[in-house]
């Protein structure tokens, strides 16, 4: 028999895992010199703990979460983190402990979705979450975390949109107004709209499909769309946070067709896209959750988070070269070779050798496919005299050096 890694899923092999090691490390380095703490939940929840957490107008709990039974227990691959974050916030009283309490986790997410480039069934995030501050300074704090990290990946080419989709005090307004424009329209919208028009109307504004993309940009909907129906808090809210983002350079563009995935985000929402990714141009999405903890059993406890997609950022990175092995040791005595390579390891400086006792111009060779710096030849002459011959494989340079001399040139 012929296996395959399952559909929708890829192997990250060791020619691009250099890639996801760089990131990670960026990314730990951003997050705890903001204060974040890492966080690591289990990868599967009970299943109620999505359907109430992300809500069931979603397509992510409509159609694509993995779930099985054990048991008589329905438990669920998680489709996202935040969801798990919230209950373990709530399980272990995480609100005692500072406010605001600032989380970031990374891991795989499952969801069944059609794959395709940029879409996956088991995917990675990268994500950070915040709790305990009501007003717009948390969100400028992490909207300008998620920029500043893929600006220090030197990834340029990237919007930010950002919208207020208001509270439940003011939405239901909108939401009225919004099904009373498209009510007309309705036969024509697809079926999952259809399911959207009862369930939860805003999220007719992020479907996917070209006929109610159209639909939408009729200029009876889009004058609906674009009137002010937010609150006067949140009208306050919004502007305060474009004052934060101005003063913070954080460029941004307002969408008012932006509406994301959860149920439960209020107020700020936003999007960060790439102009290099392809149709999938979503690199990170969040939004705030106000209402999320005290709908999973918590004390109220305003909440703002992000997700970013650890494949679309891997594709920008693609060029990225792995970083260069240090020494390669050319020898035809393997005890004594891997002896020094030891030595040179535990110095910090990265080594290998050749395990064969190849002619010496054999192993030279691979010493420069592999893309090493230098190699270090020990032969006859060099064990016998402890000096070593050190060449640098980009300029041909040979010198005779000492072992201490090689600590002290890296
Ligand atoms: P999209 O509109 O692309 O479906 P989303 O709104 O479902 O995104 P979120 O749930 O907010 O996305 O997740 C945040 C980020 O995770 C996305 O911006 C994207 O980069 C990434 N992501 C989401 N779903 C997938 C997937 N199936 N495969 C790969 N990356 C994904
Ligand atoms: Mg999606």
């Amino acid at each position: 028999m012929n296996y395959k890694a399952p559909k929708g899923t890829k192997d990250i092999l060791p020619s691009e895992s250099h890639i996801w090691q760089y990131i990670e490390k960026k990314a730990q380095k951003t997050f705890e010199n903001a204060n974040y703490k890492e966080i690591r939940t289990p990868i599967f929840e009970s299943t109620e703990l999505f359907t109430r957490g992300v809500g069931d107008s979603t397509d992510i709990v409509n159609k694509e979460m993995y779930t099985f039974t054990q048991k008589d227990r329905s438990l669920t691959l998680r489709p996202e983190n935040t969801a798990g974050v919230v209950r373990a916030f709530i399980e272990h009283g995480m609100n005692r402990l500072s406010t605001p309490l600032k989380l970031w986790y990374k891991g795989a997410m499952f969801r069944y979705e059609r794959p395709q480039a940029g879409r996956q069934r088991q995917f990675h995030q990268l994500g950070v979450e915040l709790f305990g501050i009501e007003g717009p300074s948390a969100d400028a704090e992490v909207i300008q975390l998620a920029m500043n990290f893929l600006k220090d990946l030197e990834l340029n080419n990237l919007c930010l949109e950002i919208n207020n989709i208001g509270c439940p005090a003011c939405r239901d307004e909108y939401k009225n107004k919004l099904k009373a424009v498209i009510q007309p329209k309705l036969e024509e919208f697809c079926e999952d709209c259809h399911i959207r028009f009862e369930k939860n109307p805003l999220r007719i504004l992020d479907c996917k499909n070209e006929k109610c993309r159209e639909l939408l940009s009729s200029e009876e909907i889009e004058t609906v769309i674009n009137q002010d129906f937010i609150c006067e808090e949140c009208v306050k809210h919004f502007e305060e946070l474009k004052k934060y983002l101005e003063t913070l350079n954080v460029d941004y563009k307002i969408n008012k067709k932006l509406v994301r995935g959860l149920d439960y985000y209020n107020r700020t929402v936003f999007e960060i896209t790439s102009s290099d990714l392809g149709s999938q141009n979503a690199v990170c999405g969040g939004g705030r959750y106000d209402p999320l903890v005290k709908t999973l059993g918590g004390e109220y406890t305003p909440a703002i988070g992000w997700a970013i997609g650890m494949e679309r950022l891997v594709s920008l990175y693609k060029s990225k070269q792995e970083n260069p092995l240090d020494i390669f040791i050319v020898s035809s005595c393997a005890k004594e070779a891997l002896n020094l390579a030891f030595k040179l390891r535990k110095a910090n400086i990265s080594a290998d050798l050749d395990f064969s006792a190849r002619k010496f111009a054999k192993q030279i060779e691979k010493a420069s496919k592999i893309g090493a710096k230098y190699v270090l030849i020990l032969g006859e002459d060099e064990l016998n005299s402890g000096i070593l011959t050190l060449k640098n494989l980009s300029t041909g340079q040979q010198s005779k050096v000492s072992l201490d001399q090689i600590f002290e040139m890296f």
